[in-house]
């Protein structure tokens, strides 16, 4: 009798010292509403996103306002596709710019070129219906139920067309995104981008060593300054194209002179389209070791097939891998990838919306969390998705139950696998550890209190997919 009275109250003993330890982040997580948590993880310091495309990162909203506004977009003028007048018979249907396609965006360079029918098919940005503003809006914009990964690749870049050429543009939305970012607690983002592309308002070619610059002169202003948000750039350069490997030749010596500001290199563009396979470019890139030094981050296994990108991606040299879905298909490499210095740039919001998984229990990312793979989250083409990085925190805390310890971890790895010289990092890392401790200290006094000075302001796909629909800048 007594001793079962002793092991009763041990067990007592027991289940209260369970309770007492439970970790103040369990307690929170078991018991937040999903808007709680998502004012949370808005709150919550967020590193850096090392996996952005900046003319994917542009919003809707934003690439009309700049669009139409010369004062900022550098004194160009833009014309948009609003009808089809049978001014050919569907030429050049699989080309870049398909003759059936509304809502391409040109340039007035490349809009007097056209012939009187084809002009009559185009109209002023500025002279848009409420209507056809509205449609030109969703033209870039991944959010229906049959829009997924062909409507992404195949007229999203091609809509956008000349807009992407603009430099003066894309640093603004860089600069957009640095002050959305850094509301959300990011402090560093390295962009891609491909250098090689810019016109001037009378459509001649802009050296890329003048992009640059624009640039550089765009991040020195006070409004960027004032997001704390340290920006590096990636010259990205598109695998599947003919002259690929002389535009990667050409992109290391581009950074190589442009080592301050940009840090890397980048392979981007479907991976379903054989013509860009990763072996393909050993040779240039062997030949280009033998000069330079360079850091490189290229997309890989963001596929469906199971195949041996992500492998052939580590041979070329990479040290972090982009997606890195189909990882988790090629066990050799997984295992050659715990416990290394080679990061996988996770992106749930891309891989839900472009088909890669259907559903969140088939995504790879907590297996690879978990088994010691290095990963960070980032946000891909975040414009086109409008999406955050909260949103990305939210899918992995609500779907794969996040620990706080594996929160702080992603952060830190979005930091220590970052293309920052060894200096940056250091800082970055300071304030960073600084900022989250006081953010856990925080928390785990008084988590009310975090949530009612929570200022959330988010992008359409937190409202559309977990139906948080409060804070939604543009509805
Ligand atoms: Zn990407």
């Amino acid at each position: 009798m007594l001793q079962r009275a002793f092991f009763c109250s041990l067990l007592l003993l027991i289940s209260h010292v369970t309770v007492a330890t439970e970790h103040w982040f369990d307690t929170f997580k078991r018991n937040a509403s999903p808007d709680e948590m998502y004012r949370f993880l808005y709150a919550l310091p967020k590193a850096g996103d090392l996996h952005n495309h900046l003319s994917g990162a542009g919003i809707s909203e934003w690439w009309f306002e700049l669009a139409i506004d010369e004062s900022k977009n550098g004194g160009y003028r833009y014309y948009t596709k609003v009808s089809i007048n049978n001014c050919g018979y569907g030429a050049n249907q699989f080309g870049f710019s398909p003759y059936l396609l509304l809502f391409v965006n040109k340039q007035e360079s490349s809009y007097l070129k056209l012939n009187e029918c084809q002009r009559s098919e185009y109209k002023l940005l500025t002279e848009l219906t409420p209507n056809e503003k509205s449609a030109w809006l969703e033209s870039i914009r991944l959010d229906k139920q049959h829009e997924g990964r062909n409507e992404f690749f195949e007229t999203h870049w091609q809509r956008l067309n000349d807009l992407s050429s603009n430099p003066y543009i894309i640093a603004e939305i860089m600069v957009k995104n640095m002050q959305a970012f850094g509301d959300e607690g990011l402090s560093y983002i390295e962009f891609q981008h491909g250098v090689f592309n810019y016109i001037n308002p009378k459509g001649d070619k802009i050296a890329p060593n003048e992009v640059a610059n624009i640039i550089r002169s765009r991040l020195a202003q006070d409004d960027a300054t004032r997001t704390g948000v340290v920006v590096k750039m990636q010259a990205s350069i598109l695998r599947f194209m003919k002259n690929a490997e002389s535009t990667m030749e050409a992109a290391y010596h581009f950074v190589n002179d442009n080592r301050d500001l940009y840090v890397g290199v980048n392979m981007v563009g479907r991976e379903d389209n054989d013509k860009g396979h990763p072996k393909r470019f050993l040779p240039v890139l062997r030949k280009l070791r033998r000069k330079f030094a360079m850091n490189l981050a290229f997309h890989a296994g963001e596929v469906d097939e199971p195949n041996s990108h992500v492998k052939d991606t580590l041979l070329l040299g990479a040290k972090r891998i982009g997606h890195g879905l189909n990882l988790i298909s090629d066990p050799d490499t997984l295992l050659l990838m715990r416990n290394s210095d080679y990061l996988v740039e996770v992106n749930l919001v891309s891989n839900y919306l472009l088909e890669y998984v259907d559903t969140y229990a088939q995504h790879p990312f907590p297996e690879y969390l978990r088994i010691g793979i290095p990963v960070a989250l980032s946000t891909d083409d975040r414009g086109m998705w409008d999406s955050t990085m909260t949103d990305e925190y939210y899918i992995a805390v609500s779907e794969f139950n996040l620990s706080w310890s594996e929160i702080v971890s992603i952060g830190r790895n979005s930091i220590l696998h970052s293309f920052a010289d060894q200096q940056l990092k250091n800082i970055l890392l300071t304030n960073f550890n600084a900022k989250i401790a006081s953010f856990e200290k925080d928390a785990s006094n008084d988590v009310g209190a975090i949530l009612r000075n929570s200022q959330v302001s988010t992008f359409q796909f937190a409202c559309k997919k977990f139906k948080i629909c409060d804070y939604v800048v543009y509805k």
